[in-house]
């Protein structure tokens, strides 16, 4: 026996062509069938309106030929007769229903895009709904987090919030098919009855061809321009930065402007140019190729038709019906604006929602919850512990907390200091539970805390992290939103404001606590950066006010310099006596008042105790203490190439 070549064994392995075009139909079909789903929630009445809306747009045209080539047909018994003779009276019923046709055919077809409007509107409205619900779902943070699904979510949000290639788009697209294919059945079952099955079938062939060749391409056309995702991102990034106020004063004062607008045309240069390349070998070759045969199929059924008038064989009814509907169907062998670009790039869109989806459903299962559940109030009253926990982020292999052991004790200020990177943002969102540990365990008072349920555990603890967010709503929301059942609380929320020193600048404002914070809205008031850190910390503190019991920060003062911090820092931890709170900071000489020091490097604690048995150990923290403090001093901020030398 023979040796098999490679490319003979990768001829046999490969499925035969009747299988693969049998997986490519289903494939396409279930792309349909998915997007076909969602059309209901456009809601019932809407959705039969449309459907019988399509279906009569699809047999007027129908009626008109048939009404139009029986006239034409009446016209000589017509002529003969006279008025008032039976040949008279059915070419005025033949007119009648024609125009009839025609009257209805031009009423109703501008309906079909206003019902289109509305099903892309109510679909698209409830996709937006799914697709935040989505985003909303995990307790954890990981979808969000991960570069792929993030990739898919840009993917439908972006299109959700222009309204352009849509899933509700692809819906209304997919109802106007019933239009073009009913009429395309209708006609040819007019071909076929009145002058020949065979020419029908040759005329269906290339109208199918012709469609195949559109839809095949566009949906080509399409997968290159979903495949170049991230420089698409990266365009509509650059198109935010320059449309969006925030950036507007640095643009201008940087001069970035140009630099914007540079990088906003190459990044879509980046993901069009293939997209052109593509164009030109997706549809031109077999465009051409496929007009040729058309060409031929056509010229050739309608020499037939010709060739039968001539010999007589064919009435005048029959050539008028045969030809019309022959050259409609030609006709309909080509692109359908109100259908094809909408249907396959809103499929697209609608992929990139159910990919996200998948992706979130996987992620969901990550939050553990343990038996028995146990209630996290008033806890700790000893210390929180880090377990020997390891952790890396799902899409990397590298560990960023590895077998970390940390115990925080109840009631005190700890302070936790180490180089961007060290891991300190990973710890508190293992310590809020937005990631699980991959192994050990965090504890509060010897308990799991995967014991608690998530959001018994959320209320127990305060975390503002270094993107605190500025919601671009009321100061007392901004406020409140520590602790959302007493959002209503405006006594409470006053007192704290006062406590975090931001009162006075809040009784400044146009509407006191109820003045928007964005000037965006009318009536709204900006923040200074600093005021949104005091608004922020007093979020925190409002988080107490609703029984929380640890406090977090997780460097919402990096803006400030090192002597700013180190004061806040001071005042903070006044302010939360008695509190267990936690201080994350990268710098060493900001953090002293606290009533312990961790220094974490590589995912592990190095060292700890207080600042003056750090200085006194004279280890990395005093030589990290010394440097960033003598460098203060000199009126230098700190350095990276200092702390390299860690
Ligand atoms: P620190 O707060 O000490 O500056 P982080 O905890 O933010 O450090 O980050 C620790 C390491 O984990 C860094 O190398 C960072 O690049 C990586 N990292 C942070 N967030 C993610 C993420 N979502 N996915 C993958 N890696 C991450």
């Amino acid at each position: 026996m023979t040796d098999l070549g490679p490319s003979q064994t990768a001829e046999m392995t490969r499925p035969p062509a009747i299988a693969r075009f049998t997986v490519f139909v289903r494939a396409r079909v279930r792309e349909r069938w998915e997007i076909a789903r969602e059309l209901p929630n456009s809601g019932t009445g809407l959705t039969v309106a449309a459907v019988v809306l399509n279906i009569a747009l699809g047999v007027l045209p129908v009626l008109f030929i048939l009404g139009t080539s029986f006239m034409l047909g009446r016209v000589p018994a017509a002529t003969k007769g006279g008025v008032g003779s039976s040949a008279w009276d059915s070419l005025v019923y033949a007119f009648l229903l024609a125009a009839a046709a025609f009257v209805l055919l031009q009423l109703l077809t501008p309906l079909q895009a206003s019902l289109g409007e509305l099903i892309t509107r109510r679909v698209d409205g409830k996709a937006s709904d799914r697709l935040i619900g989505d985003a909303l779902r995990t307790p954890g943070i990981g979808p969000l987090e991960d570069q792929e699904l993030l990739g898919d979510l840009s993917e439908s949000a972006d299109q959700l919030e222009f309204g352009f290639r849509t899933p509700g788009r692809a819906c209304a697209g997919l109802v106007a098919l019933i239009a073009r294919y009913l009429q395309l059945a209708g006609l040819l079952v007019v071909v076929g009855l009145v002058f020949s099955w065979l020419a029908a079938a040759a005329l269906f062939l290339v109208t199918m061809l012709f469609r195949c060749g559109q839809r095949g391409g566009l949906r080509k056309y399409s997968a290159v321009f979903r495949a170049n995702v991230n420089p698409r991102r990266r365009n509509y990034y650059f198109r935010r930065v320059g449309l969006d106020p925030p950036a507007a004063k640095e643009l201008r004062v940087f001069g970035l402007a140009p630099w914007v607008r540079e990088r906003y045309r190459d990044s879509y240069l980046e993901y069009m140019v293939p997209v052109w390349k593509e164009r030109r070998r997706i549809y031109l070759v077999p465009f051409l190729l496929i007009t040729a045969f058309a060409l031929i199929v056509s010229a050739g059924t309608l020499a037939a038709l010709g060739h039968s008038a001539a010999g007589g064989s064919v009435a005048l009814r029959d050539l008028a019906l045969t030809f019309q509907a022959a050259t409609a169907i030609i006709n309909l062998g080509s692109h359908y604006p109100e259908s094809d670009t909408q249907t396959q790039f809103g499929m697209l869109s609608y992929a990139g929602m159910l990919g996200f989806e998948r992706g979130v459903e996987k992620y969901e299962g990550s939050t553990v919850q343990l038996e028995p559940v146990r209630s996290p109030e008033g806890l700790p009253q000893d210390e929180l512990h880090f377990e020997s926990v390891s952790f890396g982020y799902p899409n990397s292999d590298r560990a960023v907390l590895k077998e970390l052991e940390l115990a925080i004790p109840a009631g005190k200020s700890t302070a936790i200091v180490g180089l961007n990177g060290a891991g300190k943002t990973t710890l508190v969102k293992l310590l809020g539970r937005l990631y699980e540990p991959d192994e050990g365990r965090i504890t509060t008072d010897g308990i799991d805390i995967r014991h608690f349920r998530i959001e018994d555990w959320h209320r127990q603890i305060g975390i503002i992290f270094q993107d605190f967010n500025c919601y671009e709503l009321s100061a007392a929301d901004n406020i409140g939103f520590g602790s959302i059942p007493r959002l209503n609380d405006r006594e409470a929320i006053r007192e704290t404001a006062r406590k975090a020193g931001i009162l006075e600048a809040i009784e400044r404002l146009p509407k006191g606590f109820d003045t928007p914070l964005s000037r965006q809205y009318e009536g709204g008031a900006d923040l200074s950066g600093g005021q949104w850190q005091r608004i922020a910390i007093a979020r925190a503190l409002f988080a107490l006010e609703g029984g929380a019991s640890i406090l977090v920060l997780d460097e919402p003062t990096a803006a400030l310099d090192v002597r700013a911090e180190a004061e806040f820092f001071e005042n903070f931890v006044e302010l939360t006596r008695g509190v267990t709170t936690i201080l994350i900071s990268h710098r060493f000489s900001s953090v002293r008042h606290a009533d312990g020091i961790v220094v974490l490097q590589g995912g592990r604690v190095v060292e700890e105790g207080t600042h003056e048995e750090l200085l006194a150990a004279e280890g990395r923290y005093a030589k990290l203490f010394q440097l960033q403090a003598e460098r203060f001093a000199r009126g230098e901020e700190e350095g990276e190439e200092e702390d390299d030398e860690l």
